[in-house]
């Protein structure tokens, strides 16, 4: 989405890393007791306002592409859902003069509803339907681009790593894996153990097929966990470290299951973590 709007060429500003400070101000505004990431973006958000910024892109996106065809269902997180709703009950973006664009994203459906809900959004800025379905045919090669980057640096480190039990399957969203400030930096202080730290989106989990045990599992990150805990089942050189968010709800409810799923990995249970905001 970030490379559709740069495409589309409006001024793209972004906010700030993730740090204490800006984790703070969310803190400070939140008015429902949420998950931690969600108190994060909150704080993001009022750095975008603070940056001046006249209008903000926060699209409510309900479902991600499918990623093996054994699958019907593939939708985000409710907080995520409902976000850019809820929001608004602690911010009241009318009186910092700024307008929230919120098309209704479902990467799932028919590609056609994704650039329908774009264009409508692309015209309120003064874009026309061809420079938006431009902007988006751009958009749509690059991700390919991205996505084969990790899957190639994943395959060399796990091919670095030939010895067993040297090498670790890390499982983070990508909120967890891209921000120091919410992982607490836990990526580099395994590094600095001398530890090969694999974000779960580096190892292939497109290939698994999930249709035998798991095809009801319509949460994105659910099929990807459980893909990954297959993989790494079968990898000796992998080692799973399980990383939670404070106060969300979905992923450590769901890690008695994917801790059976995990079941003969290896070193399971002494790489169980939670990441808490302080
Ligand atoms: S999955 Fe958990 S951490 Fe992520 S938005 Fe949902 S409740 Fe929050």
């Amino acid at each position: 989405m970030a490379d559709f709007l740069f495409l589309s060429r409006f001024r793209v500003v972004i906010s700030e890393k993730t740090n204490k400070r800006l984790i703070g101000k969310g803190v400070e505004k939140v008015v429902a007791e949420t998950c931690f990431p969600i108190k994060v973006a909150h704080g993001h958000l009022l750095d975008l306002i603070d940056k001046g910024v006249d209008t903000i892109f926060l699209p409510s996106v309900v479902s991600m592409p499918l990623s093996h065809p054994s699958l019907d269902r593939s939708f985000v997180c409710p907080y995520v859902q409902s976000f850019p709703y809820a929001v608004r009950s602690a911010l009241d973006f009318k009186s910092y003069g700024v307008t929230v664009l919120t098309p209704v994203i479902k990467f799932a459906d028919d590609p056609k509803v994704v650039e329908k809900e774009l264009v409508k959004m692309g015209r309120k800025l003064g874009k026309s339907a061809d420079e938006v379905r431009e902007a988006i045919r751009k958009a749509q090669n690059r991700p390919g681009q991205f996505r084969s980057l990790p899957d190639t640096a994943g395959a060399k480190k796990r091919s670095k790593t030939s010895n067993p039990g040297t090498s670790h399957g890390c499982h983070q969203s990508p909120l967890q894996r891209l921000r120091p400030g919410v992982n607490l930096g836990l990526p580099q202080k395994l590094r600095d153990l001398g530890v090969t730290a694999i974000p779960m989106d580096m190892l292939p989990l497109d290939e698994v097929d999930l249709v035998d045990q798991w095809q009801d599992m319509y949460w994105k990150y659910g099929q990807k966990i459980y893909s990954a805990a297959q993989l790494v089942r079968n990898d000796p050189r992998l080692h799973a470290i399980y990383i939670t968010n404070f106060a969300c709800g979905p992923i450590p409810s769901f890690s008695t299951s994917s801790r059976k799923s995990f079941a003969t990995s290896r070193t399971w249970s002494s790489r169980w973590m939670n990441t808490a905001p302080t």
